[in-house]
């Protein structure tokens, strides 16, 4: 895809990736700091979650200003771009699409006016009655006020005419929504977004803002975090505790499932709009979350070091040395040494730098395909009978390079241990699992993946032995890419990232 700037835009889809979160949330609310600077570093440390996009939206109390591009967020924002953002209430985003392509259009923080005030929004997750959402705004082809295709625009649009006396629509009672902890809604923006929250469903976790309140919000199942923290003179809020931690904030709570929180002058007000009913996403522990974040109380890098200690004991290897994949893998393989006594080691390093890049390798340099990212460290490996840790399989492709790396390196054995079960069902909640045709573990046998990838051994750890690592009950996970226990049924109709593009997704079945 070609920008009118001329600048390329890659859309990853086709290319084979590990699975990859839908994006990072912050917003922040605090008088008299650089909301702008502290939103930059909120992304930075979520920048994992997203790498497609970023973008910052930033009010002085009246006025919202939007700045987004394609790119990393240090790619995005310099010095002199921050300086512009003025106020002191902002909601910024790093995107990975799962519903629209990949293009400048459908960056966010999303921006619509109402006839009262202006909104900007950040989404992480995926929404499952897109069309229907769609057709209540206008149309089903984009034709909704914009030249955006995102689930999130579409949302977007939706709060904006609830909240547009012009544009007013029927999204129910929002006297019904409103009332949750007792509080009157304020009217624009924050009662239009209670009236319609309750016919959105699939995940969302929200951040958004008109010229004068930040609010934040996320879906009755909690697929994805998000959390409140407090500054000295003000309030956070953001996908992971992490972000937290590196702008000074202290974690308040998790925002509930069915919430909608809205802050101002006078402090955070809460609102329900459904019934909670907590399934949080069991791959935020295994791959998604920085392992310095806690989900519902529990450290993501115990929960993978745990795993790893699990795994080792359902899948014990005769070998020299334990590595991991880096670097979500790390934390599991390091279990893995302790409870098999295997000794640990690093055995691959990452380029960290490696990520969406504007400029397209050369036939050559594809070829070569996992190198850019890892490279192995031949003293280390030579002559070892190596267990790899890996966090999870989903087409196999990275696997089998590896493998052939790891041999090319020396290896005298290369057992693989992966921290999660084999991923059979994909997801509709905000991962971009492949389709089940093209899941390794959708259409072959643990022997046929081992084979496929060329490991002399195979292990996954059990679903049950991931859920105890979490400490959480069954059933407040989704685990569905595991077990096929959707927590929601997803219409065939909804699914698939062309929804609103209709000309690409033919092109894409022709293709
Ligand atoms: S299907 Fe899998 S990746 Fe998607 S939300 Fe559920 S557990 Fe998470």
């Amino acid at each position: 895809m070609i920008k009118p700037d001329g600048r390329l835009s890659l859309d990853p889809g086709s290319q084979d990736q590990p699975p990859r979160d839908a994006c990072g949330v912050f917003g922040v609310w605090a008088p008299g700091e650089d909301v702008a600077k502290l939103s930059y570093y909120g992304l930075y440390s979520l920048q994992h979650r997203g790498q497609e996009s970023a973008g910052i939206a930033v009010s002085d109390g009246s006025r919202i200003v939007v700045y987004k591009d394609m790119g990393l967020v240090a790619q995005v924002f310099d010095e002199s771009v921050l300086n512009t953002l003025r106020g002191h209430i902002a909601v910024a985003h790093c995107r990975y699409s799962t519903t629209g392509s990949s293009v400048w259009e459908n960056a966010q923080p999303t921006f619509r006016a109402t006839s009262s005030a202006s909104l900007a929004l950040g989404h992480n997750g995926n929404l499952i009655n897109t069309l229907e959402l769609a057709s209540l705004v206008g149309g089903e082809d984009g034709g909704f006020g914009g030249r955006a295709t995102s689930d999130t625009d579409v949302l977007t649009a939706l709060f904006a005419a609830s909240a547009s006396d012009a544009g007013a629509i029927d999204t129910g009672d929002p006297g019904a929504a409103a009332n949750g902890t007792g509080q009157p809604a304020e009217p624009g923006v924050e009662r239009a977004a209670l009236a319609a929250l309750p016919r959105v469903q699939g995940a969302f976790s929200l951040v958004f803002m008109d010229e004068r309140t930040l609010y934040a919000a996320r879906d009755q199942h909690g697929f994805r975090p998000l959390v409140l923290g407090r500054l000295a003179a003000g309030w956070v809020v953001a996908s992971e505790t992490a972000a937290l931690d590196i702008v000074g904030a202290t974690f308040v709570r998790e925002i509930e499932p069915g919430e909608m929180v809205a802050i101002d002058e006078r402090g955070v007000r809460s609102f329900r709009f459904a019934v909670p009913a907590p399934r949080g996403c069991i791959f935020e522990y295994v791959y998604l979350a920085r392992p310095d974040t806690a989900i519902a109380g529990r450290s993501v890098q115990a929960a993978r070091v745990e795993v790893g200690r699990l795994l080792a004991a359902g899948h014990p290897a005769e070998a020299d040395l334990v590595i991991g994949v880096p670097e979500s893998s790390t934390p599991a393989a390091i279990g893995y040494a302790q409870a098999s006594g295997i000794p640990y080691g690093q055995g691959l390093v990452k380029n960290s730098y490696v990520g969406r890049t504007f400029i397209q390798p050369s036939q050559t340099i594809r070829q070569r395909g996992v190198r850019l990212k890892y490279n192995p460290l031949r003293d280390a490996i030579a002559g070892q009978r190596l267990v790899v840790v890996d966090d999870s399989i989903v087409r196999g492709t990275t696997q089998r390079a590896i493998v052939a790396m790891l041999r090319e390196a020396g290896a005298a054995e290369v057992h693989v241990r992966i921290s999660s079960p084999p991923v059979m069902w994909p997801c509709f909640f905000g991962i971009d699992f492949a389709s089940r045709a093209e899941l390794a573990a959708g259409n072959m046998t643990v022997d046929e993946i081992r084979e496929s990838i060329g490991a002399d051994s195979l292990g996954f750890v059990s679903l049950p032995s991931l859920i105890a690592a979490t400490t959480l009950p069954a059933d407040r996970l989704c685990r569905a890419c595991f077990d096929g226990e959707y927590p929601v049924t997803v219409a065939d109709g909804d699914r698939g990232k062309h929804l609103l593009e209709p000309a690409v997704a033919a092109a894409e079945a022709v293709g």
